[in-house]
């Protein structure tokens, strides 16, 4: 089948949720047994997010094949239980990196190389790239950005060609717009969203369906008014409350008709109605908890809880496996100390010791570590959490105080952590770390393969240092256990406590594989210790 192209663009504002309602549309025709995809396409000159502070654009997302991406993949993923690559998320940087770098090579030669034809035929041969590979049938592609941002332009453009030079029931455009509501006269406004729509109409594009955020339902008169100013059929205009959580976006679109809506005008069948039963059961308890915990998220960027979007949701999913509400606190590193540590985490379930770079805050993970493995609470650390929790080992347990990583104080006569040997030699900084998907061996009898069910895992990284295999013996000798090891390496992946009610440490980042329908294990596993826990100190 030819496949269908499906653009998400945004108007009036930023941050209306256009990743949600492409996400929710996605999961909506996956249901109806459509294969389907998302793509993102992000109008900064960033080649990737990778190198961006998470307080600049939030977290940074990794693909099973190892790309640094945009977080609203993350949400393709939880929604669509399926992996994304490289080619999921295009940045204008990638783009004029590849038009440029095939100038110097010479590939133009003679030509004047412009934004008109040569950028917007990368974007076209990006977008369709996907559709190409024959194994969807439908892709969305989501522009990032809002629509009259100077630099949305070209994407805008190309959108337009596109809509030209395919048939018309092989592509559409959707286009997410804010009712916004004034309380002093009680009324929800429409000209905003007529004029982002003529925003898109001066650059020739109409939108086939608008998607309207709202405070407060839209009644039968406003949907005609709207559609009679933005040329849409008032079946097309789709109405968007706010809702608790992000996981009923699906059910609401599917209310309002949008999934039916985009398959008539796609010319597809709409015979099969979605199968939603696994989503619904996941809502239903999320939404009916027997259980209340506490976990504290410890990081330096908990000022921006996007920061930490895949640990968020990865404790959403796994909340819903236990019936248990997952109440996260989230508490800076850099405010935790000796004196105070017992008051901050006193009251905890669990304690996350989140990834990061540089040593800011570092000591106060650290300390925060102490206090779970002294005082049995379930303790989780990932990618620089446990790495931060061997150096906690390696000082209070073996004694080594000046142990640390060579990230953070490359003299120290005990690197516990250090730089991996392919690392060293490298300068540059956008995409050069261990990044991407590796397999794992893990030990039998221990909390991990306990959790999994299996001894080969697959789980994505991103870090530049590991444990150093020069200590491992007395780690081991001392009850700190490598209870996961990449086979070819022999890198250690995993640490483990034995005497402890749930104490590990992960070099990779299981939080980007937990998904609705796939909760992750170890994420399942450490809020189950942390119910007990609660229990257990009632
Ligand atoms: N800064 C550490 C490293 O590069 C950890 C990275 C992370 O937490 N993602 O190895």
């Amino acid at each position: 089948m030819t496949p269908k192209y499906i653009f998400v663009t945004g108007g009036v504002t930023s941050s209306l949720g256009k990743g949600i309602i492409a996400a929710s549309l996605a999961k909506l025709l996956q249901a109806r047994g459509y294969k389907v995809t998302i793509q993102k396409l992000d109008p900064y000159i960033n080649v990737d997010p990778g190198t961006l502070n998470p307080y600049e654009h939030g977290e940074c997302y990794v693909t099973e094949d190892g790309a640094e991406t945009d977080l609203d993949l993350g949400h393709y993923e939880r929604f669509l239980n399926h992996p994304t690559s490289q080619a999921n998320n295009v940045t204008t940087g990638r783009i004029y990196q590849h038009v440029i770098n095939r100038e110097r090579e010479g590939a133009f030669l003679g030509k004047t190389v412009q934004v008109i034809p040569h950028i917007t035929d990368e974007i076209k041969r990006r977008i369709k790239l996907l559709g190409e590979t024959g194994n969807y049938e439908i892709v969305i592609t989501e522009i990032g950005g809002t629509v009259g941002d100077i630099e949305s332009l070209p994407y805008i453009e190309s959108v337009r060609q596109l809509l030209w030079e395919l048939k018309d029931e092989d592509a559409l455009v959707i286009h997410l717009t804010l009712l916004p509501y004034l309380s002093s006269s009680n009324e929800l406004k429409t000209k905003p969203t007529q004029h982002s729509v003529k925003l898109l109409l001066e650059s020739g594009v109409q939108p086939d369906i608008l998607v309207c955020r709202t405070e407060h339902a839209i009644t039968k008169e406003m949907r005609k008014k709207i559609a009679l100013f933005c040329n849409v059929d008032a079946n097309s205009v789709i109405e968007a409350l706010d809702v608790p959580t992000i996981y009923d976006v699906p059910l609401m679109m599917l209310k309002e008709k949008l999934d039916k809506t985009v398959l008539s005008k796609l010319k597809l069948s709409a015979k099969n109605e979605p199968d939603l039963e696994s989503w619904k059961n996941f809502l239903t308890r999320h939404k009916n908890p027997k259980n209340e915990i506490r976990i504290g998220l410890i990081g330096k960027y908990v000022e921006l809880p996007d920061a930490y979007k895949s640990i968020i949701e990865a404790f959403i999913h796994a909340g819903a496996s236990n019936e248990a509400r997952v109440r996260v606190q989230y508490i800076h590193s850099e405010l935790i100390a000796d004196d105070n540590v017992a008051q901050k985490l006193g009251d905890l379930d669990g304690i996350l010791v989140a990834p990061g770079f540089g040593d800011r805050g570092i000591e106060g993970k650290i300390t925060a570590i102490k206090y779970a493995r002294e005082h049995n609470v379930p303790f989780f650390g990932i990618c620089l959490g446990m790495q931060m929790a061997v150096i906690e080992f390696a000082r209070n347990v073996i004694g080594w105080k000046d142990a640390h990583s060579t990230e953070m104080n490359a003299k120290t006569k005990h690197p516990v952590i250090d730089m991996m040997s392919d690392q060293k030699n490298i300068t540059k900084k956008g995409g050069t770390m261990r990044l991407g998907s590796y397999v794992c061996e893990l030990s039998k009898n221990s909390i991990a393969y306990k959790a999994y069910d299996k001894s080969k895992v697959n789980e994505r990284h991103r870090h530049r240092y590991e444990f150093n295999p020069k200590f491992q013996a007395e780690f081991e000798a001392n009850g700190l256990h490598i209870t996961g090891i990449n086979p070819e390496t022999k890198l250690a992946e995993i640490v483990e406590l034995k005497d402890h009610p749930y104490f590990i440490g992960v070099q990779f980042h299981p939080e980007y594989k937990s998904t609705v329908l796939n909760p992750h294990p170890l994420f399942v596993r450490f809020l189950k210790a942390a119910v007990a826990f609660n229990l257990s100190s009632k």
